[in-house]
């Protein structure tokens, strides 16, 4: 299948996973790749990125299933891999290799629990929300104590 080059292909969509999973791909890149509902896919994990792509009768894979309205569920596996959480943002980009998905706000994260609220950047490229922020100020705190 022809892959559209130029602006278009390049083109990058932004959308939240919600309850349930779930998270809508653009009409665009449906129409795109000919994908409708009932369509399966194929997702791959590529680093930090997830690739959907045709399935194309390959069970070998993590499949899901393209529902009404462009929605698709973040299949379990797919999700504990990457250790995505609801409420994520992740950018849509229809690539030469499939529909590639990505964080979008990676590093906003709390890097010791993956909570995404209340997270600020405590020392340079350290993302920590304040529970945990706190709770490794305590334990500092409680080493010089016993020092
Ligand atoms: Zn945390």
């Amino acid at each position: 299948m022809a892959v559209p080059t130029g602006n278009g292909a390049e083109r990058q969509y932004v959308r939240t996973v919600t309850t349930g999973w779930r998270f809508t791909l653009p009409s665009q890149i449906r129409e795109a790749r000919g994908w409708d509902e009932g369509t399966v896919l194929r997702a791959r994990i590529a680093g930090e990125s997830v690739i959907l792509c045709d399935a194309r009768g390959q069970a070998d894979e993590i499949t899901c299933y393209l529902g009404s309205g462009g929605k698709v569920v973040i299949p379990a596996e797919v999700r504990e891999k990457v250790g995505w959480s609801l409420g994520e943002r992740v950018a849509i980009r229809n690539g030469p290799q499939g529909v590639v998905l990505t964080l979008c706000c990676r590093r906003d994260r709390c890097r010791s629990c993956g909570n995404l609220h209340s997270v600020t950047e405590v020392i340079d490229n350290l993302f920590l929300c304040s529970e945990c922020w706190n709770r490794y100020v305590e334990m500092t705190a409680a080493k010089r104590r016993t020092a």
